[in-house]
C-alpha cells in the first residue's frame, strides 16, 4: 500500500472504503459548532450506535407489557436472552459458541476464572503477567495470590520488556520459563497490552505455558473487536474481556468469558456457583444439588442485566453486517496510514512505541512525544481531538475502523503537527 499525505488522497481512501456508510451507524461527540470530534478514544470507550436506544426501549416496552411474563413472551425472551448474543461473539474472539459466555464485568470474570483455573500448590504457585498490565489485572492477581496465603510481591512474575527498550520479547518469557517454570502455577496476559498496543502470540505463550504444566489465561480487553485471537486455536483455558471499548456496548457494560472446551464438562473444577450456570432443564425446580451446565455457560452466576444485553446486541447486529475479516482489513489500513502520516512528520520528538508489524498491533498506536507534558494533551482537546493520555509522555490514539475515517486520521496529525 503506498500512502500520499494529502487530504485528497484521505478523502479519496474514504470514497472507496467498503465501510464507509457505517460511521452513520454511530452518534460521533460533536465540538461547540456542532461538527464532529476526531474521536480516537474507542479504546477506551466505544462510540454509540444509533440503534442502541431502540434495542433498549424495545426490552422496556416488552416489561412494560408484559411484567414478569417477559422472561418468556417477551419478542426476545430474557430467560434465554445470553444466548442471542453468542454466535456473534464466539465469532469474533473465534471460538465455538459453547465457549462463549456474555456476563458480569471482566475483573469479575477474570476472578472466577481464577477460582477455577488457578490452582496453586506449595511449590508451584506463581503467576506471569506483562509488566505493563492494566492495574486491575494486576490487583486481582495479587489479591488472589494473597487469598491463597502467599506473598503477592514474590509470587507475581513480571515479563518486563528490556532496559532501553518498550516491548516484551518471547524469549525472555521462554527464559523465565524455563528458570522458574516448575514454580509457575499459571500465565495471565493481556492479550493485547493497553499501554504500549503489543499484541502478544496467543498460541505461542499456551505452548510454552503448557508445556510447563501451567494454565493460561488472557484478557482480552484491548482484543475484543479489535483483532482475532483464534481462541479456540490458541489452546489457552479461559479468557476474559469487556464490552464497552471496541465492542461499542456503553459504559460498563457486560462482559465477556471464554472457557476452552476441553474444560466443559469438568465438574471436578473448583469454580463459584450460582443458579444461572445450572442445567437450564431443573433451574426452577429449586430444590436440585447444583448442576452444572456444560461449557462457558456453566460459569454463569445471575440472570443477567437485560438492557446492558440489548446494547451488546445492537453493536454485534452491526459486527456481524460488516464481517469481522473486513473490519480487520480496513482496520490494518487505517492504522497503517497514521503510522505513515506520524512518520512523514519527520520529528525526532516523536517515538512510536507500538510495534510496526501489523501482525502484532491492533488498530491502537501509542505514541511517546518526548519532553512533552499533560498540555500537549489538553491542547489536543481544545483542537477538538479525543485521544488518551499516558504518564509520563504517551497519548494513544485508537482509530475505529467502524467509526472513524481516513480523514480523522489525516486532521489529527495535522492538528498534532500545530500544537507541537
Ligand atoms: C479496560 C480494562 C479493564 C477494566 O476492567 P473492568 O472490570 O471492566 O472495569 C481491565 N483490564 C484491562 C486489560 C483493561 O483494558
Amino acid at each position: 500500500m503506498t500512502y500520499q499525505n494529502t487530504l485528497a488522497f484521505a478523502q479519496q481512501c474514504d470514497r472507496e472504503d467498503p465501510l464507509a456508510h457505517f460511521r452513520s451507524k454511530f452518534l460521533l461527540p460533536k465540538d461547540d459548532k456542532g461538527n464532529p470530534q476526531i474521536y480516537l478514544c474507542g479504546n477506551s470507550l466505544g462510540l454509540q450506535p444509533v440503534t442502541t436506544k431502540q434495542y433498549i426501549e424495545n426490552e422496556l416496552t416488552d416489561w412494560a407489557k408484559h411484567g414478569v411474563e417477559g422472561h418468556t413472551d417477551a419478542e426476545h425472551p430474557w430467560l434465554p436472552y445470553h444466548e442471542f448474543l453468542t454466535n456473534s461473539m464466539a465469532k469474533i474472539v473465534g471460538a465455538k459458541p459453547s465457549e462463549v459466555v456474555m456476563m458480569n464485568t471482566l475483573t469479575t470474570n477474570l476472578h472466577l476464572m481464577m477460582v477455577s483455573f488457578y490452582q496453586p500448590t506449595k511449590t508451584k504457585y506463581k503467576i506471569v503477567i506483562e509488566s505493563d498490565a492494566f492495574p486491575s489485572d494486576k490487583y486481582a492477581m495479587e489479591s488472589q495470590l494473597k487469598f491463597h496465603g502467599f506473598d503477592s510481591k514474590e509470587g507475581l512474575v513480571l515479563w518486563t520488556p528490556r532496559d532501553g527498550e518498550d516491548l516484551c520479547r518471547f524469549e525472555d518469557l521462554e527464559k523465565i520459563m524455563e528458570e522458574q517454570g516448575d514454580e509457575i502455577a499459571l500465565l495471565m496476559i493481556g492479550s493485547t497490552n493497553y499501554y504500549s498496543g503489543q499484541h502478544f502470540p496467543l498460541k505461542k505463550i499456551t505452548e510454552l505455558g503448557h508445556s510447563h504444566n501451567c494454565m493460561v489465561g488472557f484478557d482480552l480487553a484491548h482484543g475484543a473487536g479489535n483483532i482475532q485471537p483464534d481462541l479456540h486455536n490458541t489452546g489457552a483455558d479461559f479468557a476474559v474481556w469487556c464490552s464497552y471499548k471496541y465492542l461499542n456496548s456503553g459504559p460498563g457494560s457486560l462482559g465477556g468469558c471464554f472457557v476452552h472446551e476441553r474444560h466443559a464438562d469438568n465438574k471436578d473444577l473448583n469454580r463459584f456457583a450460582g443458579w444461572w450456570g445450572h442445567n437450564k432443564e431443573t433451574r426452577f425446580n429449586m430444590r436440585h444439588e447444583f448442576d452444572a451446565l456444560s461449557g462457558a455457560e456453566g460459569w454463569q452466576l445471575s440472570n443477567p442485566p437485560i438492557l446492558s444485553m440489548a446494547a451488546i446486541r445492537a453493536s454485534l447486529d452491526i459486527y456481524e453486517e460488516a464481517g469481522f475479516d473486513t473490519i480487520r482489513a480496513k482496520s490494518e489500513k487505517l492504522t497503517g496510514y497514521l503510522e505513515y502520516l506520524l512518520d512523514e512528520l519527520d520529528n525526532d520528538q516523536i517515538h512510536i512505541i507500538t510495534p510496526r508489524d501489523k501482525a502484532e498491533r491492533g488498530c491502537q498506536l501509542s505514541i511517546q512525544v518526548k519532553n512533552a507534558n499533560k498540555d500537549l494533551h489538553t491542547k489536543l482537546t481544545k483542537a477538538h481531538v479525543i485521544s488518551d493520555w499516558r504518564e509520563p509522555d504517551v497519548i494513544r490514539v485508537a482509530p475505529a475502523p467502524l467509526y472513524n475515517n481516513y480523514e480523522d486520521v489525516f486532521e489529527f496529525v495535522e492538528r498534532l503537527k500545530n500544537v507541537l
